[in-house]
């Protein structure tokens, strides 16, 4: 495949642009997965709380792509933290995707007040230990809670997913991370698609390449060392967000972007979401 591997920190090789999946509904995500597959995807992120494991384990499996070419992610979903839920989680997940093992098992959020993301991370260093995950991470998790999970346990997270995009750059957390060696993980790279790819910086930077807004927002996270999870249904834009690796934006483009950010949240904040 085209799309370079991001090493993670355990020597497990994660393609740095894969297909996600959320909002993609179940009877859906069969179809979409195969057209990734087909355009030369070899990652696909889902989580059990999408409710579409089973839609994205049948497209694996019709693909006739190998098992060991694809990199599999899900989540555990909030409700599920702690030691022994956690476990069965995985089982169910598991089960869903049709797979007798998985390569990335992430802790969805931290959900900091319910206390239970160690006891539930104990649970994937186990799972990792027994064979089943090929490597182990968190979503959505702050610096102060990485610090904690550092400090009380002992695999350190090969990957933090967070939403990061040209008006969230997240540069505490990539610094963070950089400096403990876990690979950064955007989700909603291009901001969801709403205003950011609209924005006259970006629309320039496209035009002077003779490509889209959207490759011109992947390719920034590329350059900058993040693994990159873009969704999309639509065929045509499926092909056209991989196919930013034969392209390269300047010094000049690269800092236009970065003069965008303005800390801005999409989704919600991390250290207060307690939903589910
Ligand atoms: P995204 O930034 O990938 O944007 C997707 C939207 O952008 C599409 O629905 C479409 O409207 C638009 N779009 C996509 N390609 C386009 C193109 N080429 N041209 C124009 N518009 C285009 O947003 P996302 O789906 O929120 O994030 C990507 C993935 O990240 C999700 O599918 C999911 O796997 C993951 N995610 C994880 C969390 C988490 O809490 N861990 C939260 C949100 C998303």
């Amino acid at each position: 495949s085209k799309v370079p591997p991001k090493i993670l920190n355990n020597g497990v090789e994660m393609p740095q642009l894969g297909f996600g999946v959320w909002q993609v509904p179940d009877d859906e995500a069969e179809r979409a997965v195969v057209t990734a597959l087909e355009a030369g995807y070899r990652s696909i992120d889902t989580a059990a709380i999408y409710g579409n494991e089973a839609g994205t384990g049948k497209a694996i499996a019709a693909s006739g792509v190998p098992r060991e070419d694809i990199f599999v992610t899900t989540k555990l979903w909030n409700a599920d933290q702690g030691y022994d839920a956690t476990l069965r989680a995985f089982d169910a997940s598991l089960a869903k995707l049709g797979l007798d093992y998985l390569d990335l098992y992430l802790i969805h959020w931290p959900l900091p007040a319910r206390g239970k993301f160690i006891d539930s991370y104990k649970a994937f260093e186990q799972l990792l230990t027994d064979g089943l995950v090929k490597a182990i991470g968190v979503s959505n998790f702050l610096p102060e809670h990485l610090e904690r999970l550092l400090e009380e346990t002992s695999v350190i997270p090969a990957v933090n997913q967070i939403e990061l995009h040209p008006h969230l750059q997240q540069h505490a957390s990539r610094e963070f991370h950089d400096e403990q060696g876990i690979a950064t993980e955007a989700w909603s790279p291009l901001g969801q698609g709403k205003g950011l790819l609209e924005v006259p910086a970006i629309v320039a930077i496209a035009q002077k390449h003779n490509r889209t807004p959207a490759q011109v927002v992947l390719r920034w996270h590329i350059q900058l060392g993040n693994v990159v999870i873009p969704k999309s249904v639509t065929p045509s834009r499926i092909k056209e967000n991989i196919a930013v690796f034969d392209f390269s934006l300047d010094t000049e483009d690269l800092a236009a972007i970065s003069a965008l950010n303005e800390d801005r949240r999409i989704g919600p904040d991390p250290a207060t979401f307690d939903m589910g």
